[in-house]
């Protein structure tokens, strides 16, 4: 079975449209939600920070350094990175109204002066070589089509020495053709790994690799608030998208939400270029 390819711009058009429904269910972010093993306090919201930190402490971004922000969303991870320490980022998303809203979130904090957001394709980056120290990709890279060319442009981009951290989903349990491709259109993905594949696609890019977390069993509470949140935030909900694509959503989220869950897996992984 042939499946349809998913383009930058059919990304584009996803988040110009729901990035508020992950505003109103989510919270600021655009990631996952992380919860130490037998935990299960917190929002979403407070689990995203939660997530975010682990992520600023893992990669270890130190004063001066310059960062690249693949697929900022919004720009809360960068936002809060850049509050704590006194780094620049520049960060790309390919939706239009995304990259409004972090610089404006930047310009909000304070912060337009060392903190920047575009609209570009992260898979084609228009910045020469060797422009950053430091990168990280939070949950981006699964909607880009070609893995191999987001992670060489973000080998390329990066100073030699320079470090990166990888945020994604991954593939525990292979889906059907069928349901690929349903989740695929739903989600707007591009194709999805299991942690070996990723590792060997992350080598070839070039990258030497540090460390691999599986952070599987910390994240799944997120899909079982976002669909509480679902009917909790239903008037909300019902406001920013009319019925009748509430009722889209009602019927495809739990469908994807629940393959998603049967059949995914999220992994962290640090890497350097030689
Ligand atoms: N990292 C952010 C947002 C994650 S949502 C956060 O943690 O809050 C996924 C992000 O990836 C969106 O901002 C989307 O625009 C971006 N993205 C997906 N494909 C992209 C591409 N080809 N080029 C640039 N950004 C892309």
């Amino acid at each position: 079975m042939s499946q349809r390819v998913t383009s930058p711009e059919d990304v584009g058009r996803f988040y110009d449209q729901f990035t508020r429904f992950f505003e109103i269910t989510w919270g600021d972010s655009i990631h996952v939600g992380y919860w130490p093993a037998g935990s299960q306090e917190g929002t979403i919201a407070e689990a995203q920070v939660r997530f975010t930190e682990l992520m600023m402490s893992k990669l270890g971004v130190r004063a001066g350094e310059h960062l690249l922000d693949v697929g900022c969303g919004t720009g809360e991870p960068a936002v809060r990175l850049a509050r704590t320490r006194s780094c620049q980022v520049t960060g790309v998303t390919i939706s239009p109204k995304q990259a409004e809203a972090a610089n404006q979130r930047a310009h909000d904090a304070g912060l337009s002066e060392r903190v920047r957001f575009h609209r570009a394709n992260a898979m084609a980056l228009p910045f020469p070589d060797a422009s950053f120290d430091v990168a990280w990709a939070l949950e981006s890279i699964f909607h880009m089509f070609d893995t191999g060319l987001a992670l060489s442009e973000l080998r390329r981009t990066l100073k030699p020495g320079g470090r990166a951290l990888i945020a994604d989903f991954i593939v525990a349990v292979p889906m059907s053709p069928e349901d690929e491709q349903f989740h695929r259109e739903m989600m707007q993905t591009g194709p999805m790994h299991s942690v070996p594949d990723y590792q060997r696609l992350i080598r070839e890019a070039g990258f030497e690799l540090e460390e691999t977390l599986d952070i599987t069993a910390n994240m799944m509470r997120t899909a079982v608030l976002t669909r509480e949140a679902l009917t909790s935030k239903r008037e909300e909900l019902r406001q920013a998208f009319g019925n009748e694509l509430l009722g889209m959503l009602d019927a495809t989220w739990a469908k994807a939400s629940d393959l998603g869950q049967k059949h995914q897996g999220y992994a962290v992984f640090l890497v350097r270029k030689p």
